[in-house]
């Protein structure tokens, strides 16, 4: 019985998620402390040893990636971008339309208002942000990403992370928070507590595009936001 609540409480929570915040378009679009490996996978890992790679070097190779079939079709590939030596790593989920026309991240309307977010907690990208995404090349038609995409382009993600060592990392959407995390669940079950990734605190919170169109989210995101200045201390 108990088992068939939770199933059904899980089908609740993603559907939720997926009204609040699956979709990324723009247009018509374990509790407490958890641990990961710092290590890629070495299935996931490109040929070359990344962890010994620049900021600048992590990019080049991002931007001539053709591990999974994105890479054919991309106008830019969008390595990240932001302080290098950034208090707060933001994690997205994959480039839109405009990041692919310009090779740069959140440029569009979900990124101004996510400078807003950012502006409201004391954050800049120019200053000490550093925002990068699960996946580094546009899907078609903005779809969601794939697994194996997500799979293929980790290791560049991990690199930045290992390389930048921000003091905390904010995933932002459901993909960025399930593989920051591990946790094959919904945003809302990984909201609210604190994660870590190696020894990085890791906040997950809703997506700027999913806040655009729900502006009941606003208030869980502004939550967020405080938890995120208190652990880096500027709330
Ligand atoms: N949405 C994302 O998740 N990332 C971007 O870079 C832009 C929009």
């Amino acid at each position: 019985m108990n088992s068939i609540l939770s199933k059904y409480r899980d089908i609740l929570d993603n559907f939720e998620d997926l009204e609040a915040g699956g979709y990324r378009r723009e247009h018509g679009t374990e509790t407490g402390v958890l641990r990961l490996s710092g290590r890629a996978n070495p299935e996931e890992a490109p040929a070359q040893d990344l962890s010994s790679c620049s900021l600048e070097e992590l990019a080049g190779l991002v931007r001539r990636c053709s591990a999974c079939p994105l890479g054919s079709l991309r106008k830019n590939a969008v390595p990240g971008d932001g302080s290098s030596k950034p208090e707060v790593m933001l994690i997205g989920e994959a480039p839109g339309g405009q990041e692919d026309e310009s090779g740069k991240p959140f440029v569009g309307a979900a990124g101004k208002y996510l400078d807003k977010w950012l502006d409201a907690v004391h954050l800049s990208r120019d200053r000490n942000v550093f925002i990068a995404n699960v996946i580094k090349c546009r899907p078609p038609g903005n779809r969601d990403p794939e697994e194996s995409e997500m799979k293929s382009c980790f290791p560049y993600l991990l690199a930045q992370i290992e390389l930048l060592k921000p003091r905390a990392i904010l995933c932002l959407g459901r993909f960025a928070g399930r593989k920051i995390t591990g946790m094959e669940t919904s945003l809302r079950n990984m909201r609210e507590k604190v994660h870590y990734f190696q020894d990085i605190p890791v906040i997950v919170t809703y997506h700027p595009s999913a806040v655009l169109r729900n502006p009941e989210l606003r208030r869980p995101v502004w939550d967020d936001l405080r938890r995120l200045s208190g652990l880096i201390g500027q709330g």
